[in-house]
């Protein structure tokens, strides 16, 4: 069995009292209740450091939200994956629909990203999602296996290393949770896919994510292709996050 991961998106929120109060609300939650997944924060990089303290020695692994496809030097603004590492950061988010939308991340610069990651010995959490007129113009599977396909080729054989978070823009933000059946139904193309490049496909994790709450958790997290969450706004509330996480056990 894959085992889950919930990993919260904190986006561009919080600040150095709210991430304190929100991190010990959490760890006093997982102390009472061991989790039985995997959790993760992924927190604007000012706080890596902040974080990376207040989570040392507990179950609660440190993700950042984004990744220079560059090693070093002028590109001003751009945080690199050493970088990352010197803080501890376990995962990276790459390619959030956030960032190719607003920031203009194409499919190869998300998968230079991965490939930047990985070779720092970070996870890459991979996002990928078509939009509502795409979904509505039945182009939904082409779009994820075109962006996931781009990952593939700059990977090689690293590509079993990756987890994948689905998370249709629609989705996100809106309330409008895709319907366990809609996203069992693009996971279990992902996982074809990644079937086709490597051997270890079965026991790679793939993420949903968009408007995941404590209320719809445990039926989205009990199809057999989704093996954990990406979670936004309700991972800003340490009751909403603790009652995901319990959902994923
Ligand atoms: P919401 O859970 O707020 O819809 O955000 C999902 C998301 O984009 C996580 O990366």
């Amino acid at each position: 069995t894959r085992g889950k991961l919930i990993a919260g998106n904190w986006k561009m929120n919080g600040g150095l009292a709210v991430n304190e109060a929100l991190l010990q609300a959490l760890r006093a939650g997982l102390q009472e209740q061991a989790p039985g997944c995997g959790v993760a924060v992924a927190v604007p990089a000012p706080y890596l450091a902040q974080v990376q303290a207040l989570t040392s020695g507990t179950s609660i692994a440190l993700a950042a939200q984004d990744v220079s496809q560059h090693d070093v030097g002028a590109y001003t603004g751009e945080v690199s994956a050493a970088m990352l590492r010197d803080f501890g950061a376990r995962y990276v988010l790459v390619g959030h629909s956030e960032r190719r939308q607003y920031h203009g991340e194409s499919d190869a610069a998300v998968a230079e990203k991965a490939r930047k990651a990985l070779a720092a010995g970070i996870t890459p959490i991979v996002c990928v999602g078509e939009s509502l007129a795409e979904r509505e113009s039945g182009q939904t599977m082409d779009v994820v296996r075109r962006q996931l396909a781009a990952v593939v080729q700059a990977n090689g054989h690293c590509i079993s290393e990756i987890v994948v978070a689905y998370e249709p823009v629609w989705a996100i933000g809106t309330g409008r949770t895709a319907s366990p059946a809609q996203a069992q139904e693009v996971h279990a193309v992902l996982r074809a896919q990644l079937a086709a490049a490597t051997p270890q496909a079965q026991r790679m994790l793939l993420l949903y994510g968009g408007s995941m709450n404590a209320a719809n958790a445990a039926e989205l997290l009990a199809q057999p292709d989704i093996d954990g969450g990406l979670v936004g706004g309700a991972a800003l509330k340490a009751q909403d996050f603790l009652q995901i996480i319990a959902a994923a056990t």
